[in-house]
């Protein structure tokens, strides 16, 4: 997956088509990322033990494909590319100014 928690996103579909976040959460498997104050929902919490039920916002995950990662060097919205070395190294540049996104790529 081409998104990775730290990266900077702009949600392109949605009540938030537009907004900014950080991706706190990234699921690669589901191809979900969960992206700070976006994409929220209200969640009801019941009373319990004395507690007094409340309503709290919390993040709901987003497909990939609904957002896209904003390069920290020419702050556009981009597409990931993969750059490997010659030790075989894996980084991701960005396609516009071909440099290296900061978050790195974990080894597998
Ligand atoms: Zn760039």
């Amino acid at each position: 997956m081409k998104i990775l928690k730290g990266d900077k996103v702009k949600i392109l579909i949605g009540k938030d088509k537009g907004r900014e976040g950080e991706v706190v959460k990234a699921m690669p498997k589901k191809d979900q990322v969960v992206v700070k104050g976006l994409n929220l929902y209200k969640k009801h919490i019941k009373p319990s033990q004395g507690r007094p039920g409340s309503i709290i916002e919390k993040e709901r995950a987003i497909t990939i494909s609904k957002v896209a990662v904003i390069c920290p060097s020419c702050k556009k919205t981009i597409r990931v590319a993969y750059l490997i070395d010659k030790s075989g190294e894996k980084s991701r540049i960005c396609r516009k100014c071909k440099s290296v996104l900061n978050t790195p790529v974990s080894k597998k």
